[in-house]
């Protein structure tokens, strides 16, 4: 349902109030709180703009102080805000964030409103991120925009023995829990670790660069980005990639997840997106983003080169994102022994790859050259934002 197709809507009524509302900052808020409740069939509308507008005219005319306003606007929208956003239509296009909140926060855990709650008994400091991130339209030779704010998520998993998931087993999940986490920090290797109960550590904050993506590469509709360590967060998951052939389907590609990590990664993912307007589309695997630049080959690191559950945790399903590595920068791909003349296996990170390979052979014949001519200039454009983003990332990196 559309605004259009609503009857007439009790906004004027809003914006008298609003009016006598003298501090702008106080009037917008109020405006902002009302605001969604417009998405409300028109007898939910009422029944909660009533109680709105009557308490606005009682704290904005009787006490007039933005003080008491302030109190009461603070009580009263939350309910507003979570009812208007249950009832809100679906419609086209990915789905708006929600807003998420720190609830409480102590050296010890934080947490969230949507339920989210990360242990902080592992954090870490390294060094505060900056990183530079290229125009994609941009000419070869421009330099990249500095910036602080973390441009997406790769998840991975810890790669770490692991012990069937049962009770009996309680106290040996817990002591490899603990020594994975103690070696994660000692390496600095992710923002965050989801265990195998679903419990979210903090590892290295928020705010600094993990060591979690070594050489790789990741681009969406505006940006290209080189090197990820400092440029997106990791998340890992206490997990480990079965020999090939050992899952249950024979595949032995997809790390086992428990339910409770799953949930714990679709917090936590949807409180990174709302805090840094994190695109979904910048939210993937290391297996996609991994390249060698000594041979040229993409899929370096082969964590969740499939079985990654986007959808459970409330994303796009980015494995059919044409690879950024070969398209922009001509990286081959041989990971699990892909070979572009054959029939690529559905799922998984092969959908990225089969994409990423037809872009780049039309976009090679539209030029009029070869594939393997293409990837040479796109190969000498990559070295040359390696060497722009080494520069500015710290030594000894
Ligand atoms: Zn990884």
């Amino acid at each position: 349902m559309s605004n259009a197709t609503l009857p007439p809507s009790p906004r004027p009524v809003v914006e008298r109030i609003a009016r006598h509302i003298g501090d702008p900052v106080t009037r917008l808020r109020f405006l902002q709180i009302v605001g969604p409740s417009m998405v409300l069939p028109p007898s939910r509308r009422l029944k909660y703009l009533i109680p709105v507008a009557l308490g606005a005219m009682a704290a904005g005319l009787y006490f007039g102080g933005a003080l008491l306003w302030n109190a009461f606007a603070a009580r009263s929208a939350r309910p507003v805000v979570r009812v208007a956003a249950a009832a809100a239509p679906v419609v086209a296009g990915p789905p708006r964030l929600p807003e998420v909140w720190q609830v409480d926060s102590s050296n010890q855990a934080e947490v969230y409103s949507n339920g989210l709650r990360i242990d902080s008994h592992y954090a870490v400091s390294t060094h505060p991120r900056a990183y530079l991130a290229f125009p994609v339209s941009g000419a070869e030779s421009s330099g990249g925009v500095r910036r602080q704010d973390p441009a997406g998520i790769v998840f991975h998993s810890t790669e770490s023995p692991q012990l069937p998931f049962l009770p009996g087993e309680n106290r040996e999940l817990k002591r490899a829990g603990e020594s994975m986490l103690e070696y994660v920090q000692r390496q600095r290797a992710y923002h965050f670790v989801i265990d195998r109960f679903g419990r979210v550590y903090r590892v290295v904050r928020e705010t600094d660069v993990a060591n979690h993506a070594g050489h790789s590469v990741w681009a969406d509709d505006q940006w290209l980005y080189v090197n990820l360590n400092a440029s997106f967060l990791g998340i890992s998951f206490e997990a480990q990639t079965p020999a090939r052939g050992a899952g249950p389907d024979g595949s032995g590609e997809t790390p086992a997840l428990s339910p409770a990590q799953v949930r714990s990664a679709a917090v936590l993912t949807e409180m990174l997106l709302a805090r840094y307007h994190i695109p979904r589309g910048n939210c993937v695997t290391h297996a996609q983003v991994s390249v060698n630049p000594a041979n040229m080959q993409a899929g370096y690191h082969q964590d969740w080169a499939a079985g990654f559950p986007f959808e459970r945790v409330g994303l796009p399903n980015n494995y059919f994102t044409p690879l950024p590595a070969l398209t922009f920068f001509g990286f081959e791909y041989d990971g699990f022994g892909y070979d572009p003349s054959q029939p690529s296996p559905a799922g998984g990170i092969y959908a990225g790859i089969a994409a990423a390979e037809k872009s780049l052979r039309e976009t090679a014949a539209n030029r009029g050259v070869k594939p393997a001519a293409w990837r040479k200039v796109l190969e000498r454009q990559y070295r040359r934002r390696l060497a722009q983003v080494r520069a500015v990332e710290p030594a000894g990196k």
